[in-house]
C-alpha cells in the first residue's frame, strides 16, 4: 500500500512538473508576440482621423473617387464628402496617395500569433481560418476584446471526415447523430464555420448541412469525393474550395473532358449562392518546389510557423523530389495542371461565379501574408481585370458570409478596414505589396510597424509550443 501511495505521488509529481512546463511554454510565446498587444502600440490608440485629399478606390463601382475627405470615427467610415469640416481630430494629409479596402485572404491555416503580422503587414485585415482548433477560439477572443492588433479573424471548426481514416488532423465522423451533434457544439462553442472535408459519406454529408441550417452556420467545403461535385451547390454552403478539386473530381485528371468541366462551369452559372476559392498557390507550389531544390532554405520560408517547416513543408518537398527522381514528365504534369486551372478562374469568371481570394496560406511552402500578391496575380493571368482581381479580395468575400458584410468596400457604415497605397492598384497591381498605412478597425499601423511584424516573424523560436498546441487539439478535439 506504501509503495503505491509512493508510486502515485511520483506519478502526480511528474504530471504536475509537465503541466507547469508546458503553460509555461505557451506563455513565453504568448508573451513574445506582446509587440501585436493594442497597449504596446503607440499610434494604434486613436480610432478617429480626418484623412485629406485621397483618391478613393470604394470598390462597390468601378470608379475612383478623386481628391476626397473620409472621416473615420471610432473605427466606422463615418463621412465621404469633398470637404469636411471637423475640428479637433488627427489629420491625415494623403495628397496623390490611393484608400482602399484591406485585402481578405479567404483560405489560411493559423498556428501562431507572429502570422497575424504577417497578414497585416501586406495589407490583408481580414482572414479566413479554414482548419479550426481550440487556439482559435482563444485567438478569436483576442481579436475581438481587442487585446491584440490583428486581421479580423474568422475561422471553421475542426475539418469534419468520414469513417474512413484519412489523416489525424481530422474529425472523424462515424454516423449522422455524431455530425449534428459536432456542428451544434461547434456553432455553441462559437466556431464561425463548418469545414466539410475530403471523405465525408453521403448520409454524414446530408447531416451535417441539414444540422447547419439549423443551427445556422455557414458552410465552406473542401468538396467530398464520396458525393457527387452537384452536392456542394446546396445553399447552405457559402464557399467550394480548390481549383484542383475540379479536376480531380467531375473531371478524374482527364483535362480533355471539356463536356464535363462544361457541365461544372454550369452548375456554378446557375448557383447563386455559392462563392468559389481557387487556391492556385498552393497548387502552384508544387511547382515551385519542383524546379527549386533548395526552395527550403530560400529567404520566404524563414516566415514559415517553424513547427510546419520542419514536419509539412519538408515533407511536401521530399515527396515531390522523390516523385520527380521516379518520374521527370511529373513538372510538366503539374506545370498543365495549374495552366489550366488559371482556364477554369477564367470560365468561372465569365459566367458569373463569385471568385474569393483564398492561398492555402500556413502549409507547404504557401507563406502567410506574402502569398496574396501571387494568388491575385494569377486572377489578372487568368484574365480579370485589375479591378475584377480586387474584387476577389474585397467585395466578394464580404458578399460570401453576412457576418462579413461590414467589410470589403468604402462606405459610410463600414468598418474602417482599409489601405493607404502610393499608387493606383488599378493601374499596377503590385502597388497593393506596401501599403505604407493600413487601418484596422480605424487603428492606423505605419510601414514601420508592419516592417517590425516582419521582423519578429522572421525565424521565430516556437517550435514546441506549436506541437503543443497541435497536441492540445488532437487530444481535447477529438
Ligand atoms: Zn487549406
Amino acid at each position: 500500500m506504501k509503495l503505491f501511495k509512493k508510486f502515485l505521488k511520483i506519478v502526480f509529481t511528474l504530471f504536475g512538473a509537465l503541466l507547469i512546463t508546458i503553460l509555461l511554454l505557451l506563455g513565453i510565446d504568448k508573451h513574445r508576440t506582446s509587440y501585436l498587444k493594442l497597449k504596446n502600440n503607440e499610434f494604434t490608440k486613436n480610432d478617429t482621423y480626418l484623412i485629406k485629399k485621397v483618391n478613393i478606390i470604394p470598390m462597390n463601382i468601378d470608379t475612383i473617387l478623386v481628391d476626397k475627405m473620409v472621416f473615420v470615427k471610432k473605427g466606422i467610415i463615418q463621412k465621404i464628402a469633398d470637404s469636411i469640416d471637423i475640428k479637433g481630430v488627427e489629420i491625415i494629409e494623403a495628397k496623390d496617395k490611393y484608400l482602399t479596402p484591406g485585402l481578405i485572404d479567404m483560405h489560411v491555416h493559423i498556428w501562431d500569433r507572429y502570422e497575424l503580422g504577417l497578414y497585416l503587414s501586406n495589407g490583408i485585415t481580414a482572414v479566413r481560418n479554414l482548419w479550426g482548433m481550440p487556439m482559435h477560439l482563444r485567438l478569436k477572443e483576442d481579436v475581438n476584446n481587442d487585446e491584440i492588433i490583428s486581421p479580423m479573424f474568422f475561422t471553421t471548426g475542426p475539418k469534419l471526415t468520414g469513417p474512413e481514416f484519412i489523416g489525424d488532423d481530422n474529425l472523424q465522423l462515424t454516423n449522422p447523430n455524431e455530425a449534428k451533434e459536432k456542428v451544434r457544439s461547434y456553432k455553441h462553442r462559437g466556431y464561425d464555420f463548418i469545414k466539410t472535408y475530403y471523405g465525408l459519406t453521403e448520409d454524414i454529408f446530408n447531416a451535417v448541412v441539414e444540422q447547419a441550417i439549423i443551427s445556422d452556420i455557414d458552410i465552406i467545403a473542401h468538396p467530398s469525393q464520396k458525393v457527387p461535385y452537384s452536392y456542394h451547390f446546396n445553399p447552405q454552403i457559402k464557399s467550394i474550395e480548390h481549383a484542383e478539386e475540379i479536376i480531380q473530381q467531375p473531371l478524374n485528371y482527364n483535362l480533355l473532358d471539356t463536356l464535363k468541366l462544361r457541365q461544372v462551369i454550369n452548375e456554378f452559372k446557375n448557383s447563386k449562392h455559392n462563392s468559389f476559392t481557387p487556391t492556385l498557390t498552393v497548387y502552384n507550389n508544387i511547382y515551385q518546389m519542383l524546379i527549386d531544390d533548395k526552395i527550403l532554405e530560400s529567404e520566404k520560408l524563414q516566415f514559415m510557423n517553424p513547427l510546419i517547416k520542419k514536419v509539412d513543408s519538408k515533407a511536401q518537398f521530399e515527396r515531390w523530389y522523390n516523385t520527380k527522381l521516379r518520374d521527370s514528365s511529373i513538372v510538366k504534369t503539374i506545370k498543365r495542371q495549374h495552366d489550366f486551372h488559371l482556364k477554369i478562374v477564367k470560365q468561372l469568371h465569365e459566367t458569373g461565379t463569385r471568385i474569393i481570394c483564398g492561398t492555402d496560406a500556413g502549409i507547404g511552402v504557401t507563406i502567410p501574408g506574402f502569398s496574396i500578391h501571387q494568388e491575385l496575380k494569377f486572377y489578372k493571368e487568368a484574365g480579370l481585370s485589375n479591378y475584377e482581381v480586387l474584387k476577389t479580395a474585397t467585395v466578394n468575400a464580404s458578399k460570401t458570409h453576412s457576418i462579413m458584410s461590414n467589410l470589403g468596400t468604402i462606405e459610410v457604415g463600414k468598418l474602417a478596414n482599409l489601405m493607404l497605397l502610393d499608387n493606383n492598384p488599378l493601374l499596377d497591381l503590385s502597388a497593393l505589396q506596401h501599403p505604407s498605412i493600413v487601418f484596422i478597425k480605424g487603428r492606423k499601423l505605419n510601414r514601420g510597424s508592419l516592417d517590425n511584424f516582419e521582423k519578429q516573424a522572421r525565424n521565430r523560436k516556437n517550435l514546441i509550443a506549436s506541437a503543443v498546441r497541435y497536441l492540445e487539439n488532437l487530444i481535447f478535439e477529438k
